[in-house]
């Protein structure tokens, strides 16, 4: 967010434009500096009689000659007077401004220099000259008259300047200064767009680093000095034509580097295949240069100069739309693309002989395009910080999600081993149980180093679960301590965290209290505990809430569970079996005694004259004494013993591994039992008795027949006086 604005932010446009525009002025104060020179002859220039005709060559103000328009060449006729010399290190010389003229020579009667030529520089002249210099000889001094002889295919104006040597060298190293900047800025951008082609892999690196060569290679041919170079010189050899289809392939490739930059192919599809095609025609052009077809180099220069215009047109007007959409360093490109412009017409009027020769004029629309693209690369540099956050952003979405799919996946699994767990969990210990599923699948999520869940009156029951065990007495002794804080957090019902100091070292920890979501009077919470100050998030306390909510939700399924089972099989009453039950119990019972050859024995137990009971004193004494017996019948069973309400008053124990003597002493108990129960009903002594019909399994005898048995072998007992017990035989007769 803090980068998106900084980058969209004017003031930092603004810093590094006027940074770099210091950086320059610094630069050409540095090099526009010195003595400007003082040794000057006034020349006056006049036109060759035999070239006089039409169109006179010499500049109306007597000091240019315009080169261009005579295929053969012109001369003018110089005339100066030259004082006497005193120093022979010092001559005089006659300084020309480098212009792409083809040959420049002066002559006299008795003597000639030696020709210059622009496509062809003089090892002498140093790696980047800036003018044409003719030494004039020692011994020469009073009037002098010249002549200049020129030819060139472009058009010029030469205003040559006898100046002392010295003088001329001043200018010649102010010259250098400014073209090795510009080369050197050029050059550095090249470079730099390349490493960021390889590095960012976005076109517009590489299509800068083609604009940056391509304008390194048309300066250096436009100054001449692409042809000091050894391995170019070849290059020589298209001439005028060669420095026009630089020319046109500039003005193709600046306006897309533009395109790119401004990425108006978006935003005016239709202006962008326009300016495409002016490229394409330009490149085209470019390619009728190199086939050096003479007949048209005129055209082919009013076609240059054409182009140069609708090239700065089109920039101007991509830059400016750029800026009115607020792209990076748009502003100060607008007007270094303005400053560029200007001194491009300036640069072209001082050619024609407008102007006169200043360093600035000359290299102005050089030094203002360098700069200008050395703002565009700050531009698109700027475009990385677009790409790493593009790459942030996708990274953070990333981690995101996989959070998310991390936390689904433990709600899932903490979902899933409470399903499992719960349900083979006894009464008691489901809470206990939940609590430490609870801190086994979040305390990982939530990178807690400790943590404990404690509730207080939950289903009438205190629990507490610390994690790590090993720190578990020592997490009980703190939380006994707090116990009354803690509750009162629980009240408020809000998650909250603070930071704790812990051990004697005084180190820091984040602490997050959770409340339980249950209710009052009972209460509960989880305390988690991180090492060090990195604090809960609320996403990480919003899981844990939601884990809380989700293991509460499954303990109170497993006791209605526990309790729906135990109605379903418990007679209501009397809290034994019920007689659904018992027949389930009897067919598994009996299963097992036939596998491992074992005896069972059936008890039917009813009691005697109960209906006198209900009568006398009514039904709920008649219930009283029905659970009185029940627990009493309990109480004399053995642990493996089964004890179901059959049915009214009526009992069935199920004697599993007995038979016979064993079964019958069982039955002989439990008679004996409830005869000796005391019970009382509204202070009146009530006494019971029970009758008991025994049978046992015989051989492949299935449950039915052996209840059949047991019961008529309580009706024997009936029979018998009641009170009684009855071994039912293996056949009734
Ligand atoms: P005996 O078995 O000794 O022959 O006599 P009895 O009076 O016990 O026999 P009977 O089977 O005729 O009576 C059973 C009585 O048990 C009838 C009914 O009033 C009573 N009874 C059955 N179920 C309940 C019950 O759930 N609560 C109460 N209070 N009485 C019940
Ligand atoms: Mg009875
Ligand atoms: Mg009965």
């Amino acid at each position: 967010m803090s980068l998106l604005r900084l980058h969209h932010s004017s003031h930092h446009e603004w810093l590094v434009g006027g940074c770099l525009l210091l950086l320059l002025g610094l630069f050409a104060s540095a090099v526009a500096g010195g003595q400007p020179g003082i040794e000057t002859v006034p020349v006056q220039l006049l036109a060759s009689p035999e070239q006089g005709g039409s169109r006179p060559s010499v500049t109306a103000d007597g000091q240019g000659l315009a080169v261009g328009g005579n295929p053969g060449g012109v001369v003018a006729r110089m005339h100066f007077t030259l004082p006497q010399r005193t120093d022979r290190d010092n001559p005089w010389v006659v300084w020309i401004e480098r212009k792409p003229v083809e040959r420049v020579q002066l002559v006299r009667d008795d003597w000639r220099s030696d020709p210059r030529e622009f496509f062809a520089p003089r090892a002498g002249a140093g790696p980047l000259p800036t003018g044409y210099v003719f030494e004039l000889p020692y011994g020469w001094q009073g009037d002098i008259d010249l002549e200049l002889h020129a030819t060139g295919k472009l058009p010029a104006v030469l205003r040559p300047r006898v100046i002392a040597n010295a003088e001329a060298w001043r200018v010649e190293r102010q010259g250098v200064a400014i073209s090795a900047m510009v080369y050197a800025t050029l050059f550095t951008l090249a470079l730099l767009a390349l490493a960021l082609f390889s590095a960012a892999r976005d076109r517009l690196f590489l299509t800068l680093f083609g604009c940056a060569t391509l304008t390194l290679l048309t300066f250096s041919a436009v100054n001449g000095h692409l042809y000091q170079v050894r391995g170019l010189r070849w290059l020589a050899g298209w001439g005028v034509q060669g420095l026009l289809a630089l020319q046109f392939l500039l003005c193709a490739a600046l306006p897309q580097l533009l395109l790119r930059y401004a990425g108006t192919r978006r935003v005016h599809s239709a202006i962008a295949r326009g300016i495409d095609i002016a490229c394409v025609a330009m490149a085209v052009l470019a390619a009728v240069c190199l086939l050096d077809l003479q007949p048209l180099v005129r055209w082919l220069q009013l076609l240059a100069v054409l182009a140069r215009v609708a090239c700065a047109l089109a920039c101007l007007g991509l830059v400016l739309d750029a800026a009115r959409r607020r792209l990076p360093m748009a502003w100060p490109l607008a007007i270094l693309a303005m400053l560029t412009i200007a001194a491009g017409v300036a640069r072209q009027l001082m050619l024609w002989g407008y102007l006169q020769d200043f360093p600035w004029v000359r290299s102005g629309d050089q030094v203002a395009l360098a700069a200008a693209m050395a703002i565009l690369a700050v531009g698109v540099i700027s475009r990385i910080s677009d790409y790493r956050d593009q790459r942030d952003r996708d990274q953070l979405a990333r981690l995101d999600s996989e959070r998310r799919m991390q936390r689904e996946a433990a709600r899932s699994d903490l979902n899933a081993a409470l399903q499992v767990k719960l349900r083979s969990c006894t009464e008691g210990d489901i809470e206990w149980t939940a609590f430490h599923l609870l801190l086994e699948h979040l305390v990982p999520l939530v990178r807690a180093d400790k943590a404990v869940v404690l509730a207080r009156g939950y289903h009438g029951q205190d629990v507490q679960v610390a994690v790590p065990a090993s720190r578990k007495d020592e997490a009980e002794a703190l939380v006994s301590q707090r116990e009354l804080s803690l509750k009162r957090h629980a009240a408020n019902g809000i998650p909250l965290q603070q930071p704790l100091s812990v051990g004697d070292a005084g180190g820091l920890a984040m602490e997050a209290l959770v409340p339980l979501p249950i209710r009052a009077p009972a209460w509960g919470m989880l305390l988690l505990e991180r090492a060090g100050g990195e604090g809960f998030t609320t996403e990480e306390l919003a899981l844990a809430g939601e884990f809380i909510r989700l293991v509460l939700v499954h303990v109170d399924q497993a006791l209605t569970a526990i309790q729906l089972r135990r109605s379903a099989e418990l007679d209501a009453l009397t809290g034994t079996f019920n007689r659904r039950t018992i027949d389930q119990w009897l067919v598994r019972s009996f299963g097992e005694a036939e596998r491992d050859g074992q005896p069972i024995s059936v008890l039917f137990v009813d009691m005697d004259h109960f209906k006198a009971i209900n009568d006398k004193y009514g039904h709920a004494c008649g219930d009283h004494c029905l659970r009185a017996v029940a627990q009493a019948l309990r109480t004399a069973l053995g642990e493996g013993d089964l004890l179901g309400r059959y049915g009214g008053e009526e009992f069935i124990a199920v004697l599993p591994a007995r038979g016979g003597a064993a079964a019958r002493m069982v039955g002989e108990q439990l008679r004996g039992d409830i005869e000796r129960l005391r019970l009382e009903w509204e202070g009146q002594p009530l006494r019971l008795t029970v009758s008991v019909g025994v049978a046992i399994r015989l051989r492949d005898e299935r449950p039915a027949e052996t209840i059949d048995r047991a019961d008529k072998a309580l009706y024997a007992a009936k029979r018998g006086g009641r009170n009684c017990v009855h071994v039912a035989p293996a056949v009734f007769s």
